[in-house]
């Protein structure tokens, strides 16, 4: 049986790596560093996302969700789910944040893989501000203080951003509401969602 020559090619091949050794790693035994630029897992960023389903949104594989519930504590809360194994790592998210594109953001993580498929996934938490009269949900806490930050002073426009504002500061007046109890004009300086605003507004009780 006539045993085949190697091609020059694989000749050349055999001593570049004799000379440069080889070209795989010695992964898992030593770690993998992605490139910088890799896109990896993305992330959220607990401090600066404000809850506002942007990412959610546009998301095209509905890698990311949302619960609104009420806490142990009572707290009513927003949780923000990302689906790790649905993920295709696309960047749209962190594209359309609306936190300066800092609220999510693609990591280096690249090791995702779960024996158990439910663990696949990672959450935050943000504060919700329920309707003062039927307890909807009207946005998360943070989300109100970005408008306000983002429009200033015609925050003082809507009770609900320039009460949501006060409170968060700690310098709200009660007086302010209890002064109007008459033909029901307390009722418009709360914190109301769209519905009870314009109820509120436009019923003369
Ligand atoms: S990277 Fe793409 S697929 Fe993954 S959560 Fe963000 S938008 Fe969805
Ligand atoms: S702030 Fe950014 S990360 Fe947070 S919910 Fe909005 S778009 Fe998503």
């Amino acid at each position: 049986m006539r045993i085949p020559l190697p091609k020059i090619r694989e000749i050349i091949e055999a001593v570049k790596a004799l000379i440069k050794g080889p070209y795989t790693s010695k992964f898992p035994k030593v770690p993998h560093v992605p490139h910088p630029n890799f896109r990896g897992q993305p992330k959220f960023d607990e401090k600066i996302c404000v809850g506002c389903l942007g990412c959610e949104e546009v998301c095209p594989v509905e890698a990311i969700a949302h619960k609104d519930i009420i806490d142990k504590n009572k707290v009513p809360k927003r949780v923000m789910i990302h689906y790790t194994d649905t993920c295709i790592f696309c960047g749209q998210c962190e594209a359309a944040c609306i936190a300066d594109n800092q609220g999510i953001k693609l990591s280096n993580d690249w090791e995702l893989s779960f024996f158990d498929r439910s663990q696949a996934q990672e959450t935050i938490e943000k504060e919700l501000a329920l309707c003062e009269i039927c307890g909807d949900v009207i946005a998360t806490k943070d989300h109100l203080k970005w408008i306000s930050e983002k429009i200033g002073e015609l925050t003082y426009s809507n009770p609900t951003l320039y009460l949501s504002r006060l409170k968060s500061l700690g310098i709200i007046d009660e007086n302010i509401i209890s002064c109007m109890k008459d033909f029901g004009r307390s009722d418009r300086v709360k914190i109301l969602c769209a519905r009870c605003r314009r109820e509120t507004t436009l019923t003369t009780k």
